[in-house]
């Protein structure tokens, strides 16, 4: 089935704000995934190294603060 219909640009002042305000009831920021490092416990972020310990994935990738004085 075809649409023939055509889309076109609005003027600001021919849509209500109401319309404005509903149409942007979808835009909005979702909170940001955090999963909690196996080795430490702390937050982090998903499929990235631990900030804290340096692991990632029961290995050592890169050094840290923590790790360094070992
Ligand atoms: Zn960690």
């Amino acid at each position: 089935m075809k649409l023939d219909l055509q889309l076109f640009a609005v003027p600001a002042r021919r849509v209500s704000k109401t319309a404005k305000r509903a149409r942007r009831t979808h835009l909005k920021k979702d909170a940001p995934t955090v999963v909690t490092c196996k080795q430490c416990g702390n937050p982090i972020a998903p499929h990235r190294a631990c900030t804290k310990c340096g692991y990632y994935k029961g290995k050592q990738v890169v050094k840290t603060e923590e790790t360094e004085n070992k």
